[in-house]
């Protein structure tokens, strides 16, 4: 079969090699290898091989010869279906036979003789067949990172490594002096246009973190300009003689009246200079959608790109705030060139490809600055301590943003920290590895992680309307909450990782903890003797496919885990949670367990293996040791969130049809951090007489088909998958004690993401069937789950 060759086994499972995925197990493999992609890829690769093997490499001809002169001559051979010239340059062409067998006579001729030139004919070139990938490394950038890393195996020590990392990527100072030439050419245009506009640049370019290829980012500030428009308008009014000043009679401000235009008006008049007014820029592009609507331009001689914005004052401020930060510890600058460069190696960060939405540079070179505030003794203050060390003429305020700090980094005291950049580098890994993402929030202003408990209390509605109503949400406004949350260090309503999903969460996560594990070792820390790659060389690897993103180790566990994510819960259960602050993790863990339970009980008709005895607790302890308990046998609408950690009261968990044989052990407690302590886990036996997984799909499309229903995706509707349950068990006979499993349900976090893991564990004799439920599960318990808890009524008062 052709595809045998593409399917290979691997040690979790399969890997296709034209698709490009793993897949876990056979079942899915069949699915996979029928399935449209697979079969589409397959295709296209036979037609390139067809179309490969029926043409021939055409060269030797006047760059002036058209494809139908071409086609002509060649047709002596047999039919020409196709002629592909070089169009740049005219000097090569790939002609293309409908036979394979004329490419072949063609070839097999020793001289052709066309124009009175000697056409060089020779075989196609055979390619492999490759997908497009968006996450592959230019080859330019692979070239000059083979050669830094040469270059770093022969440093002395790792922290040399770091200062070679830093001067290879730094903007010199020609380049600096190339960009400022830019800047100057273009505010001298610009204020022909728009007397007294100011063009500021700010980011990469100017915030010390710039590198060779960095775009060019500029504010256009029109404030001087929109006074002036005011007062040529005023005295136009008054009958007053036109000033020597009134350059815009004949400028661009005689069409656009900067008080009610919008930004996109001013933008699209800002293109209009560049194309028309500025030598060597190209393509210009008006981005009006974007969160700040922008101007994309080129500059060919200089091979810089560009970007103009309006109403973008903080980020010039905070373009300050970085310039500072570098300025109070030279540590900063190689350790943000290294961290950026590893994590664009390991497709995390970066503006260009990837797998996914990635980190942008601003939101990574945050992170690196949150762990140096949060170093024992830190590295560099909060931003509330540095405000406090500004004086009077420093205060700065920006669309009512505090952005207030000293303008110089003498006015800061040096860090008493002295940790060397090898030492930082390594606590940096150390610390987002162990980092509870989905429930805490960055707070560079506070200079530490506050709980995701304080930003869940707003209404949600609010926050969506305020978001729709304004591209700028209002002080009052509470950020978008995501699987990452960084609040930018001045527009304290805005997430800058607002983008990430949970995927690259995990992979940032799962990447800092594959370079912590590294860096323990003594190839990151000493020279290699042997010549061998050492120090921050490894680091700088891609990942690998195999590696960091596999489930490397866990294949023998059967756990699948429910991540905490804020941002799907409704806004009843926010408040709960809210109210509930720091113990927050028992109540989500009581839901969940709910939820869960109705999946298994009502959703996929598992029936409780054994009669109910024990009782299922939950336990939290307050901050003065009080626990409180939630057993099972009670509603969810029972517990009070209001109550939850603040009394001694034992309060029930989950239903009075709840799990049926739930056993409490004493398990270890874990410890969150000094106030909260994890609920305990909860157990749950099962036994499922049905194959409600197999087939499933075609069963839910075909009830789909006959029903109104708009198409929800897998797991994404209560009703719809209770319905295909109910249909696979309609049509199937019962088999006697199918199968039997037990489920143990535990809470984490604190010092990991919060989440919470659900390990299955079968009983022996059916190891192997429970296999592929568990494989359906892995993705649709997650998601039922998720929209169970997303569901009001379901969230208070579940089965
Ligand atoms: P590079 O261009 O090298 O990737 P950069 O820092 O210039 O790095 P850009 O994406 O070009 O990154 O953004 C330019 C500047 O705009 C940033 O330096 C920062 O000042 C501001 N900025 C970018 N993204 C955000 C954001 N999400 N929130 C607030 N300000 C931002
Ligand atoms: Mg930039």
């Amino acid at each position: 079969m052709e595809t045998d060759k593409d399917i290979q086994t691997t040690q979790r499972g399969f890997h296709c090699n034209i698709c490009d995925v793993n897949i876990p197990n056979k079942p899915s493999l069949e699915d996979h290898v029928k399935g449209k992609k697979h079969q589409h890829l397959v295709r296209l690769r036979s037609q390139r091989k067809a179309q490969e093997e029926n043409s021939v490499f055409v060269s030797g001809f006047n760059p002036d010869t058209s494809q139908i002169d071409l086609k002509e001559y060649f047709t002596q051979f047999g039919p020409v279906t196709d002629v592909i010239m070089d169009k740049q340059k005219g000097v090569f062409a790939i002609v293309e036979f409908s036979k394979p067998d004329d490419a072949q006579t063609a070839l097999a001729q020793l001289q052709h003789q066309f124009s009175g030139l000697k056409l060089r004919v020779k075989p196609r070139e055979k390619k492999d067949f490759k997908l497009a990938s968006r996450g592959k490394q230019d080859s330019k950038h692979q070239i000059s990172l083979d050669k830094l890393n040469f270059e770093l195996c022969k440093a002395a020590s790792v922290n040399e490594q770091f200062q070679a990392v830093m001067e290879s990527f730094e903007l010199k100072d020609n380049e600096k002096k190339v960009r400022d030439l830019l800047v100057q050419l273009l505010q001298e245009v610009f204020a022909e246009f728009f007397p007294d506009c100011l063009i500021v640049p700010f980011g990469s370019s100017v915030n010390t973190f710039g590198i060779h290829s960095c775009d060019l980012d500029l504010f256009l500030d029109l404030e001087n300009t929109k006074v002036f428009q005011a007062r040529a308008k005023s005295s136009d009014q008054a009958g007053e003689n036109p000033s020597e000043d009134s350059r815009s009679e004949d400028s661009i401000l005689s069409d656009i009246d900067l008080s009610s235009a919008t930004p996109v008006e001013i933008l699209d008049l800002v293109a209009a200079i560049l194309r028309k007014c500025v030598p060597g820029v190209h393509k210009v592009q008006t981005l009006a959608s974007a969160r700040l609507p922008v101007v994309k331009f080129s500059h060919r001689e200089l091979n810089l790109q560009g970007d103009i914005t309006i109403n973008n004052r903080l980020a010039v401020r905070n373009t300050r705030f970085l310039q500072l930060c570098s300025g109070i510890d030279s540590r900063l600058r190689p350790l943000v060139f290294t961290v950026r460069l590893w994590a664009k190696q390991k497709q995390l960060a970066g503006n260009s490809s990837g797998p996914g939405p990635l980190l942008n540079n601003y939101a990574l070179t945050l992170l690196v600055i949150f762990y140096l505030q949060n170093r024992d003794p830190p590295v560099l203050p909060s931003v509330n301590k540095l405000k406090r060390m500004a004086c009077e003429e420093e205060e700065c305020i920006i669309e009512e943003w505090d952005c207030t700090f000293p303008s110089q980094p003498i006015s800061v005291p040096p860090s008493k920290n002295t940790e060397d950049l090898c030492t930082l580098l390594f606590g940096f890994f150390a610390f987002y590895s162990k980092f509870d993402f989905s429930a805490s929030v960055v707070s560079l202003r506070d200079g530490r992680a506050l709980p995701i408990t304080d930003f869940l209390h707003r209404d949600k509605e609010e926050v969506a309307t305020a978001e729709a109503s304004s591209p700028k949400p209002k002080r009052s406004s509470a950020p978008k909450l995501g699987p990452v949350n960084v609040l930018d260090p001045f527009e304290l309503s805005h997430n800058v990782a607002g983008n990430l999903n949970e995927r690259t969460q995990m992979n940032f996560k799962r990447e800092c903890s594959e370079a912590e594990k590294y860096c323990r070792s003594l190839q990151y820390q000493r020279k290699s003797a042997k010549g061998k790659s050492w120090g921050l060389v490894r680091l700088f690897a891609p990942p690998s496919e195999a590696g960091p993103r596999s489930h490397a180790g866990t294949e023998k566990i059967m756990e699948v885990s429910i991540p905490f994510k804020a941002d799907v819960l409704p806004g009843p259960l926010c408040s709960q949670l809210a109210g509930a602050g720091e113990a927050f993790r028992g109540l989500w863990f009581a839901k969940v367990c709910s939820a869960v339970y109705t999946v298994f009980n009502d959703i996929l008709k598992c029936s409780p293996s054994e009669p109910s005895q024990d009782t299922v607790t939950a336990q939290s302890q307050e901050k003065d040791g009080n626990e409180t308990e939630v057993n099972n046998n009670q509603s969810m609408q029972d517990i009070d969130p209001q109550t939850t950690g603040q009394s001694a009261k034992k309060r029930p968990l989950a239903t009075d049809d709840g799990p049926s044989t739930s056993t409490c052990t004493q398990a270890k407690r874990r410890r969150l951090d000094s106030h909260v302590e994890h609920p305990e886990p909860v157990h749950w036996s099962w036994t499922q007489t049905r194959h409600v997984w197999a087939g499933r799909r075609k069963v839910r499309r075909d009830l789909l088909k006959t029903s109104d229903e708009t198409s929800k995706p897998e797991g994404g509707c209560v009703d719809i998958e209770s319905r295909v349950t109910q249909r696979i068990v309609e049509n199937e006979q019962e088999v006697q004690d199918l199968l039997e499993f037990k489920v143990d349900a535990e809470v984490v976090g604190g010092s990991e993401n919060t989440k919470v893991n659900l390990r299955f564990k079968p009983s022996q004799d059916k190891a192997a069937l429970f296999q592929d439920f568990f494989h359906f599960l892995e993705s649709f318990l997650p998601k039922m789950t998720e929209t169970l808890l997303g569901k009001t009524e379901s969230v208070m008062e579940v089965s």
